[in-house]
């Protein structure tokens, strides 16, 4: 493909904290490199409607901080047919746009993948996502603002659960990954991490349980949405029964974990990652994601990122363990 002119960005499926840094970055460096830039509202389905806007720097001034995403998203179901991928290349056509930054997660990525196979246009994956769960990235846009959003919440939690000596079963989002939990939970010293990559995760909560019969004082669980069990109410309740002498509330974070502020982190990873889907597209690159390793940007192609699972660093799984009061407690036996 000849230099390319004209590039899109848009932001597709779930929003994070940390997407606008990154539209901005895009747009600043595709310009600045002679580029023109537009922006495609509401992910791929505005690429279908052709609800493409122009940008320029000052379009994306003021943003840098502000979460949620000013490009919209969306979830497209007719981009998954071959005859929505199609009007939307014709779109792209009409607009003269032939290569795409697509700032999401893995579905995004895996439409991306699908149409570059299609048809002729280049789609530089931006990784925006607050779960953390892309395979080749230590790090997504987001995944840094939504644990601190968890530890605030929790750490606020723990005063009226301190106060009360109650127990508080805390749901975080996840539904296949338990990066959210994992980090957050390290950090505001829950009592025990149930996350959806290990079996059996109820009883870790019981084995604690058990133990804390004999202390008297608040306790967090912390439970990933996506864990094997169920949900955090059904754990909860399953727990009770087992427990009456333990008063138990459920806290369920929701939405409060996507939205806010960006942090300095997301802000800055999202415009380093902005800068360099620029750079690769200047390169020649297409079909890769943008990835954040060990502190470098790396080129990771998008059917590895989708193809591939990315494991919770089993070192952190440990350290939860080793410094967790029941496991010390036990192996002090
Ligand atoms: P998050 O991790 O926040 O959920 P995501 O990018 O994984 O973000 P999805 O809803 O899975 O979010 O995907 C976003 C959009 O990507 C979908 O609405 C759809 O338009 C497109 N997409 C996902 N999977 C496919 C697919 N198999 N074929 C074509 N398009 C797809």
């Amino acid at each position: 493909m000849a230099n390319i002119k004209r590039i899109g960005v848009l932001t597709s499926g779930g929003d994070a904290p940390g997407m606008n840094a990154a539209i901005r970055a895009v747009t600043r460096a595709g310009i600045n490199s002679g580029m023109e830039v537009f922006g495609i509202m509401r992910g791929y389905q505005g690429m279908i409607e052709g609800d493409i806007v122009p940008m320029s720097s000052e379009t994306v001034s003021g943003i840098i901080q502000k979460g949620g995403t000013f490009l919209l998203t969306a979830r497209s179901q007719e981009f998954r047919e071959p005859e929505g991928r199609k009007t939307a290349y014709e779109q792209l056509k009409r607009f003269q746009i032939d290569a795409v930054v697509i700032i999401g997660g893995d579905g995004s990525f895996t439409g991306a993948n699908i149409m570059a196979n299609e048809y002729d246009v280049s789609f530089i994956g931006i990784p925006g996502t607050i779960d953390n769960d892309l395979y080749g990235t230590d790090y997504t846009i987001g995944f840094d603002t939504a644990v601190n959003t968890v530890v605030d919440a929790i750490d606020k939690i723990r005063d009226t659960a301190s106060s009360h000596n109650r127990i508080f079963f805390v749901e975080v989002m996840g539904r296949e990954a338990g990066f959210v939990a994992i980090h957050s939970g390290i950090a505001c010293g829950a009592e025990v991490i149930m996350i959806p990559e290990e079996k059996n995760q109820i009883e870790k909560a019981r084995r604690f349980l058990s133990e804390r019969a004999r202390k008297n004082r608040s306790s967090i669980i912390l439970v990933a949405e996506g864990i094997e069990e169920g949900s955090t109410m059904e754990v909860a309740e399953i727990l009770k029964p087992e427990f009456p002498q333990f008063d138990m509330r459920v806290s369920i974070l929701g939405h409060i974990q996507r939205g806010g502020s960006p942090s300095a982190k997301d802000r800055i990873i999202a415009s380093r990652m902005g800068a360099a889907a620029v750079e690769a597209l200047i390169d020649q690159q297409k079909s890769i994601m943008i990835g954040l390793i060990n502190d470098e940007i790396v080129h990771v192609p998008l059917n590895k990122t989708i193809k591939m699972d990315k494991a919770i660093d089993p070192d952190l799984i440990n350290l939860t363990e080793e410094i967790s009061t029941y496991v010390s407690s036990e192996l002090k036996l």
